[in-house]
């Protein structure tokens, strides 16, 4: 078989999902109208699987930010930050970062996706162990994996699993790095964090957490879990991500460790690629602003939240089991899921289809994010057209086309 040909069940599996021939996985969106809003196969259409919490991709601070970082700056770096120099608004967005964090050590990095490989590639290299749950997301699998140290995955939000594999581990628990998520992007739920710090701390392990999915939704300043639940302290290293509530693209990792700084100098997706543009750079400091200083745009997250969670619920759908702004419904097989989402696309609703590999237990799921700038008309129009494909989930999935 050549290079190519391997493909080639991947375009058989493809061809049999895709009996209508809309591919869910190379949707266009033909115009951007809103945060909620976009002209998809030439429907208006409500989006709701798009990450954008807190709705800040059209503010008008964040958008004249980026417009005048453009033309004062202009159109991107150019390089990295190690070879070609640091803009001062890198600097100045990660003393943003620190500051709101409350820790003094801050680190930017071009997309999310980097945050991860940047961060744990750098902490846990060979000789030492990473202890990750099993439902992470894949930038902290492949994070793991560049840093070259042995990597044991505990069972989903199950510390005594965590503990049993610490135990194990005698000393070398001291050299071992966990990883966790704040909340979980595929079924929106929470990591049991108080406990892992306990346990992080009893066997003198380094925790990072990943508030991707987190930050500007939880915690009363909109720090993500972590100060949500109180011990900030008792975690070493924070990342997250620009793409979702800051309404751009990049990443960072804080911290309040002095040594967290030299992670500039060991990590390759740090050093090897192009900084994050300037525009980009400016959004997100004002974005960042904006969830300092408007804690009621996370108010309106969590209304909305409980708005689409209780309407979906009493139409009878089977939903993860935490109400916040990733709201999964669970579909018996991917066949009657991909119809599903073909009905709502059709009926001018856009969620995300996700199907196994990519999902926790194998499950098929269609994944809705909400967002503070959803109107509770678009939401009330969001569980009507859920109720109207609900009764497809009774048929089987071969009369499911719509
Ligand atoms: N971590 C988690 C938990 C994520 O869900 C994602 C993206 N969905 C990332 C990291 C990567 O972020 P980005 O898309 O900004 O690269």
């Amino acid at each position: 078989m050549s290079l190519f040909e391997k493909f080639l069940s991947i375009q058989q599996v493809r061809e049999e999902l895709l009996t209508n021939g809309i591919n869910p996985f190379h949707l266009t969106i033909e115009k951007i109208i809103s945060p909620t809003e976009a002209v998809i196969n030439g429907r208006t259409t409500i989006l709701v699987g798009t990450n954008n919490y807190l709705g800040l991709t059209f503010h008008p601070d964040c958008i004249q930010a980026s417009q005048e970082a453009l033309a004062q700056e202009g159109t991107g770096t150019t390089g990295s930050r190690m070879a070609n120099g640091s803009f001062a608004s890198h600097g100045d967005l990660e003393r943003a970062i620190a500051d709101f964090y409350g820790m003094p050590y801050a680190i930017v990095f071009s997309t999310g996706y980097q945050a991860n490989l940047g961060v744990l590639s750098a902490l846990a290299g060979p000789g030492d162990t990473i202890l990750m749950d099993g439902d992470s997301h894949a930038s902290i699998y492949d994070g793991c994996r560049l840093g070259g140290a042995e990597v044991l995955r505990f069972k989903h939000n199950d510390v005594t699993d965590l503990d049993k594999k610490l135990r194990r581990l005698g000393d070398r628990s001291r050299r071992t790095l966990i990883i966790v998520e704040g909340i979980y992007s595929m079924l929106g739920d929470r990591a049991p964090l108080k406990d892992i710090v306990a346990i992080k701390k009893q066997y003198g392990a380094t925790l990072v957490v990943d508030e991707a999915h987190s930050l500007g939704v939880l915690g009363k300043r909109g720090r993500g879990l972590a100060e949500e639940e109180g011990v900030e302290e008792g975690v070493d290293c924070i990342v997250g991500t620009f793409s979702k509530s800051l309404g751009s693209t990049g990443g960072f990792g804080v911290s309040a460790h002095p040594e967290f700084e030299f992670i500039r100098y060991t990590s390759r997706p740090y050093i090897f690629t192009a900084s994050p543009c300037p525009s980009v750079v400016a959004s997100t400091r004002v974005a960042l602003r904006i969830i300092r200083e408007t804690p009621k745009l996370r108010q309106q997250l969590w209304e909305n939240a409980q708005m689409l969670y209780d309407g979906l619920e009493e139409i009878g759908y089977t939903l993860g089991a935490e109400v916040g702004p990733i709201i999964a419904a669970m579909i018996p097989s991917k066949e009657q899921a991909l119809a599903m989402w073909q009905g709502l696309l059709e009926q001018g609703i856009y969620v995300n289809l996700m199907i196994p590999p990519a999902t926790p237990n194998g499950e098929s799921l269609l994944r809705c994010s909400v967002s503070a700038a959803h109107t509770s008309k678009q939401l009330e129009t969001i569980v009507q057209s859920f109720a109207n494909i609900h009764s497809s989930l009774k048929e089987p999935a071969s009369s499911l086309s719509t």
